[in-house]
């Protein structure tokens, strides 16, 4: 019989696995205990179990742990770390140290279905759903690798997108938010614009911060360098957003990757005012960061000063983000792009 990943079960079949064989109920606290604060590799090592015990789970259980394949520092002091899965995918996840901030970029999907055209992973085409302890498991895999420094913040910016894997997702939220103890305020989640998922997820899941990708301001471009735009355009993305129930001085964080001669005049900055209209908000404004083969310019200096000044004198905070990490390959998807 094939055994069992005790990282694969949710908390209540964790539970019923120990109630199952025969063990009292304090046994499953212990296991979690070990497995996502102490971050222990195998059940060898969970020394508050007796070896005889240690050695009856080993007989029918594992604890999987992710596989470093590649691990890259840029000189602004990103980090990137690729991970083979157990069946040979493989994703990706980013360290970006801030300030007091070390925040951790994590993937929900191996590769990427939503084929934005600004996108290396959307390039590389969909592999599969990861399942939640694949998600979960990013933070305790590079939390190992950097130790003694701690991550402090969690996004779902990766490769994939996180609410077309929404119920794995949520488990993972569930698992980061409960058993890891990690705070939901310090966690966010990206979305290129699922809209009714956007409304599912402030029912479902934990009160994790909400960030968009937007990037247009007409469904015509955005139709374009978003496919996702066609099934639910601005309007209902907006409507979305502006029902997202948002904890106490909280806002939704609005991604705009600037792409030179398509959504980067003055009007299409005046036009992102008026589509904000109403919902508590701050814009990323992000230059786009060219690749080998990408149909998309950066614009000039001058552009980006631009339409930044038009948010702020419109009383928006908007702030200018630079790609980091360029030097090893740092938008998303472009460190697994350099391993192929
Ligand atoms: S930007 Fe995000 S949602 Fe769009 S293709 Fe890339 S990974 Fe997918």
């Amino acid at each position: 019989m094939a055994k069992i990943n005790l990282k694969a079960l949710s908390k209540q079949e964790l539970e019923s696995f120990i109630k199952e064989s025969g063990l009292p109920a304090f046994r499953a606290k212990q296991l979690l205990h070990w497995i996502y604060e102490r971050h222990v590799r195998s059940i060898s090592d969970i020394t508050e179990l007796s070896k005889d015990l240690r050695e009856r789970l080993e007989g029918k259980a594992y604890i999987s742990n992710l596989a470093m394949l590649d691990r890259r520092t840029s000189v602004d002091g990103t980090e990137k770390f690729l991970f083979g899965l157990e069946d040979s995918e493989s994703i990706e996840s980013v360290l970006i140290p801030d300030k007091d901030r070390l925040t951790l970029c994590i993937s929900s999907q191996a590769g990427c279905a939503m084929v934005c055209r600004f996108c290396l992973t959307g390039a590389m085409g969909f592999r599969r759903n990861l399942q939640p302890h694949e998600i979960s498991d990013q933070i305790i895999a590079v939390g190992r690798l950097i130790g003694p420094r701690k991550i402090t913040n969690i996004v779902f910016m990766g490769m994939g997108e996180p609410l077309a894997n929404f119920d794995n997702v949520v488990e993972a939220l569930r698992r980061i938010t409960g058993q890891m103890k990690i705070s939901p305020n310090r966690i966010t989640l990206s979305t290129s614009g699922i809209a009714p998922k956007i409304t599912e997820l402030a029912v479902k899941a934990p009160k994790v911060k909400l960030a968009v990708s937007l990037n247009a301001t007409t469904d015509a471009v955005r139709d374009y360098i978003m496919p996702v735009n066609r099934k639910w355009p601005l309007k209902a993305l907006m409507e979305a957003c502006r029902n997202f129930p948002l904890p106490a001085r909280s806002r939704v964080t609005f991604e705009y990757v600037l792409l030179k001669g398509v959504n980067d005049t003055p009007d299409d900055a005046k036009r992102l005012v008026g589509l904000l209209k109403g919902i508590p908000s701050k814009v990323n404004v992000i230059p786009f960061n060219p690749y080998p083969g990408s149909e998309f310019k950066r614009p000039d200096e001058k552009s980006v000063m631009g339409f930044q000044n038009i948010l702020l004198n419109a009383h928006m905070t908007a702030i200018i983000r630079k790609s980091k990490g360029q030097d090893i390959s740092a938008a998303c998807g472009q460190l697994k792009a350099r391993y192929l």
